[in-house]
């Protein structure tokens, strides 16, 4: 439940309430806004009556949170969250374009894509250096020289860093590397790992799985807050259904359905969705118009040569061409690309 105190409760007040609901056994999320303290109480069941609570003195509403997500839910933090990073903000007015390869594989592969897409627009560097790849045969990333590499580029072109996690052993080398650490679809209900991430000072980005529901997936993120990291940002990549003409299929409706049920910046990802490079410039000029408040875009320099999804990476001029015209859309929904 909420627990919405008056504009000029007492601390003395607020303390009351967080002494009551400890003691009958709730976790509570405090979030001290300008105007008024709210108070998120989480339990497995309601321990107690709303009426008791209400009555306290300083208090001015309590809202029992219906959905399972409590903490990711747009009620319990009514406008929409902005995360800092680096001097960036996802969720604000911004739509934050993260581009790079599927995996890092050289640096000179890494500083030419990094500074291209740099130059279009992009602030985020995305490249793998721990793979998760369908074939135990396919090329697996370059581990810790990929994680070298990134932080190289990060320090040459300014470009904040996103890359994947993809267990609880090498979670700490790679959070100390990365600015943002992305959990890959195929881990979102990987619950240790989530656990894991929530105790990183970093924002996570959190991939849908591809056959998981909104409501799966907006409980993967609450693994995530409940451990103390709010610092969430879901992205939706695609997801498996009959078709088999593109490599998922994009579900945009999730971009508005989840901000309405959530208050967590969302990000569209088309290169996975879509798996075929000439798709994927209409999908992003979609999901800007659908209200997405970023992109995960796959570039290499030479997509041919790609050790990992070559097919469904832009070259630089193709990228160069989608900001273009991304920032055209930006503009008509009153925001800005960089
Ligand atoms: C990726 O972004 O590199 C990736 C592996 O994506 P997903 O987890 O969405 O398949
Ligand atoms: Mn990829």
């Amino acid at each position: 439940m909420i627990v919405i105190m008056r504009h000029n409760a007492q601390d003395e007040e607020i303390e009351a309430v967080l002494v009551k609901l400890e003691k009958n056994g709730f976790q509570i999320h405090l979030s001290r806004g300008v105007e008024r303290t709210i108070i998120g109480a989480i339990g497995e069941k309601t321990r107690m009556g709303i009426a008791g609570l209400e009555a306290m003195p300083g208090v001015e509403n309590v809202v029992p949170i219906l959905q399972p997500y409590k903490l990711a839910s747009r009620v319990f933090h009514d406008e929409g969250t902005v995360i800092r990073v680096g001097g960036q903000e996802i969720g604000g007015d911004t739509v934050q374009v993260m581009a790079g390869p599927c995996a890092v594989e050289s640096r000179e592969q890494l500083l030419a894509t990094a500074i291209a897409v740099k130059e279009a627009g992009a602030t985020i560097l995305r490249g793998g250096a721990f793979k998760p790849r369908t074939s135990p045969y396919s090329f697996q990333g370059l581990e810790i020289e990929g994680l070298k590499l990134l932080a190289e580029v990060r320090k040459v072109t300014g470009l904040l860093i996103v890359t994947e996690v993809m267990d609880t052993k090498t979670l700490p080398l790679v959070a100390e590397y990365t600015d943002i650490l992305q959990i890959g679809a195929r881990n979102m209900q990987n619950y240790f790992l989530l656990r894991e991430a929530a105790k990183v000072d970093k924002p996570v980005l959190l991939k849908r799985a591809p056959s998981a529901t909104v409501e799966e997936w907006l409980m993967a993120a609450e693994y995530i807050m409940a451990g103390g990291n709010y610092n969430v940002i879901l992205c939706e990549r695609g997801i498996r259904c009959f078709e088999s003409y593109t490599r998922n299929t994009l579900d945009l409706t999730a971009v508005p359905a989840v901000k309405y049920l959530s208050h967590l910046p969302v990000i569209v990802d088309p290169s996975h969705a879509i798996g075929k490079w000439r798709f994927v410039r209409p999908m992003a000029r979609a999901a800007v118009a659908a209200g997405a408040d970023g992109l995960l875009v796959e570039v290499h320099p030479n997509p041919s040569e790609a050790l990992c999804d070559g097919p469904q990476s832009l070259t630089p001029d193709n990228f160069a061409a989608m900001m273009s015209e991304l920032k055209q859309i930006a503009a008509v929904m009153g925001r800005k690309i960089s």
